[in-house]
């Protein structure tokens, strides 16, 4: 038996039930084979194996007053899971689908990511499954501030440093940020990133993801002689990432044709109005079938799958894990889709990958093309240790560059490793090789 296939085998035993964790693990070390075949060395120092087991993971209870004054409690966690390269960094998810398998899987894919951002970042995940939809700001800011009182003693500047994700933004992260300096007694800007920008945020954090994945499909297209200029676009989600991704691709000479929520999606053939969504979903907090009351001429359906069925050239999925199956793989490969940019995390299946992959659709793999955020928290991170802002212009071009760097990167790790134009392969690999040197270099 491969030492893929061992560790595979121990990993599915160790961490019974954690399907989402299998399957990222199973995604990664299957793509890696042919980097482990050449580099016997990192075998024999263990790193497979340790890759694959969280340095650290902290569960805690989180209990907080609800609006009728009745005690509630939630599950926290933070997923330490490699800082080889760097404090432990990646967002905190509020959704009530997480649990342990999530944040693991989130906090095992964010170790590749953050390397391949070719900044000192290690890899970690948390959250809650805490359902934030329907409560009032004042219950918000009261769990918010119940996670951050156990959260706060794991985590600092130099040591892990969580930002948003799901259910978790501006807001949110304000309400931790006002309490672990409340309780640690201490103005520790670089603790959170994603921070409003009157105390210590970065311009351009809020729209990076969805800028960062549009450059990198940017750079996809054009490694393949082709661009944005005229495609049409299915971008599912209407969180930070589909809503600046949808900006940015807009700019490009794209239209946006449909978007969705977890409720159903809207089709626009004239192409989405931006700014309704952003005042539907970033002002009013509301679900997005209100589009069809500002533009009637648009449809909505309810169900969020059916999104994949509306033909286009570019389908950006940029709402959650296992959007796109292989049953609406084949949907979008049969309507002709040209190529496929990972805004979420994992959100296509193993299975559904392949297929895009076998019928030569163009994939840019979540870890590489959604990096865009945790790079432009690492450039907060900068900020803040140096005690100056930069400016939007500034932020905006360092990410433009790390994204093309990003690509370049998955590019030539595919060429090297022998799969030329898969992305996906290429992505995983580059990401693996600096910190299983770095691992490699720290000893067992
Ligand atoms: N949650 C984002 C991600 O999946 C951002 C993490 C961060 O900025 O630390 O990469």
């Amino acid at each position: 038996m491969s030492v893929v296939e061992q560790v595979l085998e121990q990993v599915k035993k160790r961490n019974p039930g954690e399907a989402e964790f299998h399957q990222a693990v199973e995604e990664v070390l299957r793509s890696l084979e042919p980097a482990i075949e050449k580099h016997p060395e990192f075998v024999e120092a263990g790193i497979i194996d340790r890759l694959v087991e969280p340095e650290r993971v902290i569960m805690f209870r989180v209990p907080w007053v609800d609006d009728s004054g009745k005690p509630q409690v939630n599950r926290g966690f933070r997923v330490q899971f490699n800082s080889a390269i760097g404090p432990y960094k990646g967002g905190l998810r509020f959704h009530p689908s997480v649990y342990l398998g999530i944040i693991k899987f989130l906090g095992f894919e964010q170790i590749f990511k953050n390397s391949l951002t070719g900044l000192p970042i290690g890899g970690g995940k948390g959250g809650s499954d805490f359902d934030p939809k329907g409560k009032s700001d004042a219950e918000i800011m009261r769990f918010c501030q119940s996670f951050m009182t156990e959260l706060y003693r794991h985590i600092g500047q130099d040591l892990d440093v969580p930002a948003g994700d799901i259910g978790v933004g501006a807001r949110e992260i304000g309400y931790m940020f006002g309490q672990f300096k409340r309780v640690k007694n201490q103005y520790e800007a670089g603790v959170l990133t994603g921070k409003g920008l009157t105390y210590g945020g970065s311009l351009v954090r809020k729209e990076a993801t969805g800028y960062g994945l549009i450059y990198f499909v940017r750079e996809m297209l054009a490694a393949h002689n082709t661009s944005f200029e005229g495609k049409s676009v299915v971008i599912s989600g209407a969180g930070n990432v589909a809503i600046y991704a949808c900006e940015k691709v807009t700019q490009y000479g794209a239209k946006v044709i449909a978007m969705c929520d977890s409720s159903g999606y809207i089709v626009d053939e004239n192409g989405i109005n931006l700014d309704t969504i952003k005042q539907i979903k970033e002002v009013e907090r509301k679900r997005i079938k209100e589009y069809v009351n500002h533009h009637p001429e648009a449809k909505y359906f309810e169900g969020q799958q059916g999104i994949w069925g509306v033909k286009c050239d570019i389908a950006l999925p940029s709402a959650t894990q296992n959007d796109i199956n292989l049953e609406t793989a084949k949907k979008l490969v049969d309507n002709g889709v040209l190529a496929v940019g990972e805004g979420a995390n994992m959100p296509c299946t193993n299975e559904a990958l392949e297929y895009f992959l076998e019928n030569g659709v163009l994939v840019g793999p979540a870890k590489a093309a959604n990096a865009g955020g945790v790079a432009t928290s690492a450039l907060e991170m900068s900020q803040n240790s140096m005690r100056l802002s930069w400016t939007f212009e500034e932020v905006d071009a360092k990410l433009d560059q790390i994204m093309v760097n990003i690509f370049a990167a998955a590019q030539k790790a595919a060429k090297e490793y022998g799969m030329e134009g898969n992305y996906v392969a290429g992505a995983n690999i580059a990401g693996f090789l600096k910190v299983a040197e770095a691992m490699k270099a720290h000893g067992i």
